[in-house]
């Protein structure tokens, strides 16, 4: 501590870049200060800081095992950044002089850069903006942030007193009861679970936190409510989804698309308090939708879409610019190849040529190479045993192919499979367009070469907020990829996919799998580009990481034969 004030008494008014002088550790009471990279100028990214307590006095059973363990510092993460807006002034000069910040989570509890619970130490990661006055040093400033303010943010935020005991608890165990239940569903039948009572809408659409008044708890119909019993909190009901092909109808408003989104976002646990606590779905579930405009690099879609204009084959299908179609077949098909036991499909955001095509159209257009999804969904489930929850309002066919409906009225859900049996009897059946097997995508190998990261001397590969991507010059748009919580799990696919430059050739799943593989054992850190500070990241699944590679515009597979 005395090595850092009179290093700030030294440094105090010369030009910014003496600050570079800070770089390296210093030793206070209770922590250590590690300043690992310090920035060229008050108004450059900040500085990058760790702080690291010289023990850990935190009860054990919080950090036991690793879902405890991400759990914890889910929630610690979450106290240094209630204490910093607590205790710190922020603007004291130019530029970003004075803020001090932690990575910012979303509803989400996930695996991050930002906290190290480890046996003997709580490791913080922070972003501090060193004091100028102008563009010198402001000593006096420094000293205030970095030996007043960021001890009172280590005091109220990473020691046992500071935290309850009784809040921390619940944080943990509600987060393991989730993941306990996620682990249940194949052994259940059910490809996802809604808690009775949980709160699905959101405050509104440019927020993920639960609508307050107005709100209707979820309240499972009786012929799908089912009970399981979890580790911490004893024994539950709620709606299980079985497998095989569900139908969500409803009017217009009636609350479908919010069903069908947090059912979307179950495949993360969130923190208590948030309403979703309880819903799960299956980890691998994808979201998918149309998304015309995307560029999609030898997909073989042809399951889904035959023989385009000019005899053009769709079994490796590319194109920098799809259609509604032929983009919500790729994303099909890619989270097909990249692996998924759940596909959940918005009427909203389909293309609607897609999803079904009536009589009229079929006498009218002979030469259309489309299957719609509606003669797919349950060979997709017999044949390669994908189940799916669609959403439809306006489409009535869809009836015919449910093994169950689940009926949306003034929110709230009933069994409406029976009824729509009979009303399916009373309209001449539908014709398939042929009794259709659904294949699986030929699997594709990724050409290391393509990915060519370069942007000037240096090479690219990192998260620009939440829906870009930016590798070598490309700026990959990733606002269609509906199930990226926040914007860590952005950065890190960027780097991930960055180090696919680097590896050979391969399949595109095994490349993928085998990165994740890699983070699972070396840790998040391992991404890092420097020592010490990682930088801001959120694990990302397997799912969206193929999401960000497969939009990469320059990208080149080849498909196996
Ligand atoms: P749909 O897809 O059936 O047209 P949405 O799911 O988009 O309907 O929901 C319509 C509106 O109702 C949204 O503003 C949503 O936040 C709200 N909403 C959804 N579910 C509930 C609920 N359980 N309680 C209160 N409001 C809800
Ligand atoms: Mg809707």
């Amino acid at each position: 501590m005395r090595r850092l004030r009179s290093t700030l008494d030294r440094i105090d008014r010369k030009g910014y870049g003496a600050y570079k002088d800070l770089a390296g550790s210093f030793e206070f009471d209770d922590f250590t200060l590690l300043v690992d990279r310090v920035q060229r100028d008050p108004f450059a990214p900040p500085s990058l800081v760790r702080v690291r307590t010289r023990d850990n006095r935190f009860d054990p059973s919080l950090f036991e095992n690793r879902v405890r363990r991400v759990a914890f510092e889910d929630l610690l993460t979450r106290e240094v950044d209630r204490a910093i807006r607590a205790v710190v002034r922020g603007d004291r000069g130019s530029g970003g002089s004075g803020r001090v910040e932690i990575q910012r989570p979303s509803q989400k509890v996930l695996p991050r850069t930002s906290m190290v619970v480890g046996r003997d130490s709580v490791e913080a990661r922070m972003a501090v903006g060193l004091p100028a006055r102008g563009r010198s040093v402001d000593g006096r400033a420094a000293v205030a942030v970095l030996l007043e303010e960021l001890p009172e943010v280590v005091g109220r935020a990473l020691v046992p007193e500071s935290v309850e005991l009784d809040r921390a608890r619940l944080h943990v165990s509600s987060v393991e009861d989730a993941n306990h239940l996620r682990d249940l569903l194949p052994s259940l039948g059910l490809v996802a679970f809604v808690a009775d009572g949980s709160v699905l809408p959101r405050e509104s659409g440019a927020s993920d936190r639960p609508l307050g008044e107005g709100a209707v708890p979820f309240e499972s119909p009786p012929e799908f409510r089912v009970e399981v019993e979890l580790p911490n909190r004893g024994v539950v009901t709620g709606m299980g989804i079985p497998e095989g092909v569900t139908l969500v109808a409803g009017g217009g408003f009636h609350g479908k698309s919010t069903l069908l989104s947090a059912l979307s976002w179950g495949v993360y646990d969130h923190v208590p308090g948030d309403g979703r606590e309880l819903v799960v779905s299956r980890g691998d579930a994808v979201k998918v939708r149309a998304e015309d405009g995307r560029s999609v690099a030898g997909v073989d879609i042809s399951a889904m879409i035959g023989d385009l204009p000019g005899g053009r084959s769709t079994e490796s299908f590319s194109t920098p610019n799809a259609s509604g179609s032929t983009s919500q077949a790729a994303n099909i098909a890619e989270a097909l190849e990249v692996g998924t036991s759940l596909l959940l499909v918005d009427e909203d955001t389909s293309a609607t040529n897609f999803m079904v095509r009536d009589e009229r159209m079929r006498e009218l257009v002979r030469r259309e190479p489309i299957t719609p999804f509606i003669d797919l969904v349950r060979p997709l489930h017999r044949s390669l045993g994908v189940s799916t929850v669609v959403v439809v309002g306006g489409v009535g066919d869809y009836l015919e192919v449910a093994d169950r409906v689940i009926l949306l009225e003034e929110y709230s859900a009933s069994d409406a499979t029976r009824e729509a049996r009979e009303v399916v009897g009373r309209f001449p059946p539908r014709a398939p367009l042929e009794a259709r097997e659904m294949r699986r995508p030929k699997p594709r190998r990724l050409r290391a070469s393509s990915l060519d990261l370069r942007r000037g001397k240096r090479e690219t590969a990192r998260g620009r907020g939440l829906v870009t991507v930016e590798l070598g010059r490309e700026r990959v748009d990733l606002s269609s990829v509906e199930q990226l919580a926040e914007a860590g799990q952005t950065e890190a696919a960027a780097r991930i996919v960055g180090r696919f430059a680097d590896g050979g050739d391969g399949g595109v799943k095994e490349i993928i799998e085998g990165a994740l593989s890699g983070i699972s054992r070396e840790g998040l850190d391992d991404l890092g580009r420097f020592r010490g500070h990682p930088g801001e990241m959120s694990l990302p699944r397997a799912q969206e990481v193929a999401a960000a590679v497969n939009r990469f515009r320059g990208l080149k597979v080849n498909t196996e034969t």
